[in-house]
Order: structure tokens, then C-alpha cells, then sequence
């Protein structure tokens, strides 16, 4: 990331145009600030922010592509996010095993499934990144040692069968082994190791973070808040926001405390705020998935 000047609080949340929200969310908000004179406590060629599947696979590419001094950085004392919990359902179109079955398929006919069942709203370029890069992403998690059950699912919203579904029926049967291959790749992996903020330069430039080291998620903090300089960048790779019922009903008022939520309890939005502080644009913040049960 590289961008733009820092805004202030204030006028960041005016902004947004969440205004009546702004105190109740304000708490949940880290605050980036200037690097000017800072004393930096430590240096990391590449920093990833969360060690979901964005940033486990962040971090196996870019030691792929060279780089020495790869560090995730995750706030929960375990590692794997929202990814280790889900369903373990991957989908991607031209796969070994739809071949195998006969399955015509392609990236286009996956964007087209896709924009239908989003109603014809979704941002069409990234589902083209998506669909055209998820056969890639697979052999990713195949390379690493992800099972997956040999069959084809077809669930809703697809119009041909292909989706993958791991032996063990959730995202863990991936997260683990990409975790694996990072530290095998020479990844160090910190966990309770919380993004506080952006430090930034004078042309807006992202210099490096502030991280704080002993966290403890929902208890007060007796960690210390440390400067890292990133030498060649930080990947934001957060997740999202669910947990966090204030940034939520700002989106979404009747998405109260009352509402039951399935994502993993990191899902606090904080990382994302301070790139919206940066210049960011979220895509379709207020499309939360939701449902009924009895
Ligand atoms: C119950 C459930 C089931 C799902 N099932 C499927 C499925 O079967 N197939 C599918 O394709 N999708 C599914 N999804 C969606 C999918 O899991 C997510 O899109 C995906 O996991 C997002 O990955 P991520 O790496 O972006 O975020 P995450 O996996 O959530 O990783 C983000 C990480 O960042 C950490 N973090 C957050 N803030 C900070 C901070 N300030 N400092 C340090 N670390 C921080 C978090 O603790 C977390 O570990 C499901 C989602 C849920 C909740």
C-alpha cells in the first residue's frame, strides 16, 4: 500500500457518512499516525497483516518470488481466521477432477453463475481475477498437502458442478497445511501480535506498522505497542468485520447484538478502518451474508 495523506478522525467517519454511528465504533478504531522521528524497534522486509488463506498464500508467493524476510503478524492466539472455521467448499472451473467427469466449464461461465446469483451487482473484474486464478490457488492448497474428497459438489448458484470440498470438511484442511508450508518456506509466523496502526511517511507513503506483541483478545492489555519498519511493504490481509456489531450496523441497523454471527470472534474490522484511512474503497461493505435458522 502507498497512499494519499492521512485524514483525520473526524473527518474520516464524516466521511464515510456513518456519523451517528461514529461514537460507537470510534472505540474498535486503531489510529495510524507520521513516522517523523520515530525509533523503529524492528525491521521486516515484508509484512503480512493476518494468516487467513489471503495471507498464508501472500506469504508463500512472495517467498516464491524471492523475497528473504517474510513475517505474518496475527492478533488471535491461533492462527487461521475466519478460513480454519469455514466449509472447507472450493471452487474453481477447470479442474482435473471436472475433466475427469466430462464437466465443461470455464472462467466465464463461473463469472456468469456468479454475477447472476449476485443479482448482476457484484464488480465483475474481480470475480474474472477470482475465477481465472482459483484453478491456480487450488494447486496451491494440492501442493501443500490439502485433501479433498474425490468428488465434485454443485451448489447453489452454480450451473455445473465444481466445487472441492477438503477431507475434513472445513477450511482448517487448508489454513494448516498452508501454515506448514510457510514455516517450511522459512515464514515466521508471530501470533497474538496485533496491528495497531499505519506509520506513515510525508508523501503518504506506507513506512511500516505498530504492532502490538502479547496480545490478548478481549482482555486488557499488558503487551507492549512496538514500531516496525517494513522494508519492501505491508500486505493487509485482516478479513472482516462481523464480529464487530457497531461497524456492522452501521451497514446494517437491524444486524444488532441479537444476531447471531458465524464468523470467528477476530473479525473486528479494526485493520480495515485504517485503510479506508489511507484512501481505500471497499466494494459492497453492507452485502453482509445472512440467513434464517430455526
Ligand atoms: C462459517 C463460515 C463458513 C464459510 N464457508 C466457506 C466455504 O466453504 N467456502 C468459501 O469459499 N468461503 C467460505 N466462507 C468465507 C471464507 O471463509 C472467507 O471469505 C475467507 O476465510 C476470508 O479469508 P481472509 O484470509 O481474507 O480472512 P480470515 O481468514 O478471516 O483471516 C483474517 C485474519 O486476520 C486476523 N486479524 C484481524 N485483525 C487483525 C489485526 N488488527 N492484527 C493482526 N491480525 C488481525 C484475524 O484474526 C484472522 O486470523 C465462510 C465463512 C464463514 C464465516
Amino acid at each position: 500500500m502507498n497512499k494519499v495523506d492521512l485524514l483525520g478522525r473526524r473527518k474520516f467517519i464524516t466521511g464515510l457518512g456513518v456519523a451517528a454511528g461514529a461514537a460507537m465504533v470510534a472505540p474498535a478504531m486503531a489510529i495510524s499516525e507520521k513516522a517523523d522521528g520515530i525509533k523503529w524497534d524492528k525491521e521486516v522486509e515484508i509484512v503480512i497483516i493476518g494468516s487467513g488463506f489471503a495471507g498464508l498464500a501472500a506469504a508463500i508467493e512472495a517467498k516464491k518470488l524471492g523475497a528473504k524476510d517474510v513475517q505474518i503478524f496475527e492478533k488471535m492466539s491461533y492462527f487461521g481466521g475466519n478460513s480454519a472455521i469455514n466449509g472447507g467448499l472450493f471452487a474453481a472451473p477447470v479442474t482435473p477432477m471436472q475433466k475427469k467427469e466430462g464437466i465443461e466449464d470455464s472462467v466465464e461461465r463461473m463469472v456468469a453463475d456468479q454475477l447472476a446469483s449476485g443479482r448482476g451487482i457484484a464488480d465483475e473484474a474481480l470475480l474474472r481475477h477470482v475465477a481465472s486464478h482459483a484453478m491456480e490457488a487450488l494447486q496451491m492448497t494440492l501442493d501443500a498437502g490439502s485433501e479433498y474428497h474425490p468428488y465434485l459438489q454443485q451448489l447453489g448458484g452454480h450451473s455445473v458442478a465444481r466445487t472441492y470440498q477438503t477431507t475434513v470438511s472445513c477450511g482448517a484442511g487448508i489454513t494448516q497445511p498452508l501454515l506448514k508450508k510457510c514455516r517450511e518456506l522459512g515464514v515466521k509466523t508471530h501470533n497474538r501480535a496485533k496491528f495497531e496502526g499505519f506509520l506513515v511517511g510525508n508523501k503518504g507513503e506506507v513506512l511500516g506498522i505498530k504492532m502490538r506483541e502479547n496480545y490478548h483478545f478481549g482482555e486488557d492489555q499488558p503487551g507492549k505497542v512496538i514500531n516496525i519498519r517494513a522494508l519492501r511493504g505491508v500486505i493487509m490481509a485482516t478479513g472482516g468485520f462481523a464480529q464487530n456489531v457497531n461497524l456492522r450496523m452501521a451497514q446494517d441497523p437491524t444486524l444488532d447484538a441479537e444476531v447471531g454471527c458465524t464468523n470467528a470472534p477476530g473479525a473486528t474490522g479494526e485493520g480495515m478502518f485504517e485503510m479506508f484511512r489511507l484512501g481505500a474503497i471497499p466494494v459492497h461493505l453492507a452485502h453482509i451474508q445472512s440467513r434464517l435458522t430455526v
